[in-house]
C-alpha cells in the first residue's frame, strides 16, 4: 500500500517515516521496538526500491521487491551509536531489549557509528561499524604485478607465483552435499528436518568463514609483496551464469577476494586497480598476437613468436602490461574509489542462548 507499483521512488522513505506514529497506534507491538530501529527498516525498504528502479532505468529486468517473512529477516540496525545501543565494557545495552553480555575479542578502534544485531547459524552477533579508524600502512616494496584468477589454482601472478586453492574446499563441498541429502531424506515439516536444516546452515557458515579467512590471509600476503596490484574487473554476476561449474564457483569467490584486497590495500596505503578485461587470456603476452582459445585450452602457444606459457600466467602478464597504461590515462584505483568510505566493521559474539 505504501510502496505500490509505479509510484516512483521519491516518497518511499520519508512519507512512511512520518506515518510511523499512526502505525504504532494500530500495531501496539511495534511500540516495543526502538523507534530508530523501525526507521532503519524503512530505510532498508527504500534502498531496495531505489535499487529496483535504478536497475529498471538501466534497462535490466529485476524482480519486483518481495515481502520478506520473519524467518527471512535476520538482522536489525541501530543507526546511531549511543541512541538505543551502547557498548559498556563487555556488555551491550540495547534499548527495549536489555543488557547483553558480549564476547569482545578486540577493543573497538575509531568512532562507533551503527550497531547491527544479526542472527547467524550458530547464534547472535553484534556488528559495530566504526568511522575514522586509524590505518596502518605496510612498508613499500616498489614492486607491482598483475594477477589472474585461475581455474585449477586460486590465482597466479605475472611473475609466475601460484596460490593454490586450499584443500579444505573439497572436504567442505562433500560435507555440504551430505548435509543436503540428510534434509531431503527427512519428512517435510518435521522436527528432525528442522534440525538437519540447522546443521546445513552451520556447515555453510563454516565454509564461508574458511573462505573469508583464506582471502584475508592471501590479500595480506600480496600486499606485503607488492605496492600496486592490477587485476581483471570481471563482472562476477555475469560470470556466475557461466555453465562451467568450477569456473562459476571460483568467480563468485573471486568477487569477495577482490573486495577484501581493495579494502586492505586502502588501509595499507597500497593500490589495487581493477582493469576492464579485454582479450587478456587471448592475446600473447610476448608479442601481442591474438591467439583465440576456448576455456579448456590451458596452455598458451603462440604461433607468431613461439611463446609457450600457462594460460593464466599469460593473462596475468597481459593485465600487468595493460594496467599502467590505463593508470597513465587517469584510471582510478578500486582501493580508493570503493573501499575508503566503507567503514570498518567490528563483529562480536552476543551471549544469547538458543536461536529464538
Ligand atoms: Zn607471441
Amino acid at each position: 500500500m505504501w510502496w505500490g507499483r509505479g509510484q516512483g521512488n521519491s516518497a518511499s522513505y520519508y512519507q512512511p517515516a512520518m506515518e510511523l506514529p499512526d502505525l504504532k497506534a494500530a500495531c501496539p507491538e511495534y511500540g516495543e521496538v526502538h523507534s530508530q530501529v523501525l526507521q532503519d527498516v524503512l530505510r532498508r525498504v527504500d534502498k531496495t526500491y531505489q535499487a529496483f528502479f535504478r536497475r529498471i532505468a538501466n534497462g535490466e529486468t529485476p524482480g519486483y521487491p518481495r515481502f520478506q517473512g520473519a524467518n527471512r529477516y535476520h538482522s536489525v540496525t541501530y543507526p546511531q551509536y549511543g541512541n538505543g545501543a551502547v557498548l559498556d565494557g563487555s556488555v551491550l545495552s540495547l534499548s527495549r531489549i536489555g543488557r547483553i553480555p558480549i564476547r569482545l575479542h578486540r577493543s573497538l578502534h575509531g568512532t562507533p557509528k551503527t550497531v547491527t544485531i544479526s542472527r547467524e547459524a550458530d547464534g547472535w552477533y553484534a556488528s559495530c561499524s566504526c568511522a575514522d579508524v586509524p590505518t596502518e600502512s605496510l612498508p613499500s616494496t616498489k614492486r607491482e604485478t598483475g594477477i589472474d584468477v585461475g581455474l585449477k589454482v586460486f590465482l597466479i601472478t605475472a611473475d609466475g607465483k601460484i596460490i593454490e586453492n586450499p584443500r579444505h574446499y573439497r572436504t567442505a563441498e562433500k560435507q555440504l552435499a551430505k548435509a543436503q541429502r540428510r534434509i531431503a531424506r527427512r519428512k517435510k515439516g518435521s522436527e528432525r528436518r528442522k534440525k538437519a536444516g540447522a546443521l546445513l546452515k552451520r556447515k555453510h557458515q563454516k565454509v564461508q568463514r574458511q573462505r573469508r579467512d583464506f582471502h584475508h590471509k592471501m590479500a595480506l600476503a600480496l600486499l606485503h609483496t607488492y605496492d600496486t596490484i592490477y587485476l581483471e574487473d570481471l563482472q562476477v554476476r555475469n560470470m556466475v551464469r557461466n555453465r562451467h561449474l568450477a569456473k562459476s564457483i571460483s568467480d563468485a569467490s573471486w568477487g569477495q577476494f577482490r573486495t577484501i584486497l581493495a579494502f586492505k590495500a586502502a588501509c595499507a596505503g597500497k593500490r589495487v586497480f581493477a582493469i576492464p578485461p579485454a582479450f587478456t587470456s587471448q592475446d600473447c603476452s610476448g608479442c601481442g598476437e591474438r591467439v583465440p582459445k576456448s576455456l579448456s585450452v590451458r596452455t598458451h602457444v603462440c604461433p607468431n613468436c613461439g611463446l609457450v606459457i600457462d594460460r593464466d600466467e599469460n593473462a596475468a602478464l597481459n593485465i600487468l602490461r595493460a594496467g599502467p597504461r590505463l593508470v597513465f590515462f587517469g584510471f582510478m584505483p578500486t582501493s580508493q574509489t570503493r573501499s575508503i568510505e566503507q567503514p570498518a566493521v567490528h563483529k562480536m559474539r552476543c551471549g544469547l542462548s538458543g536461536d529464538g
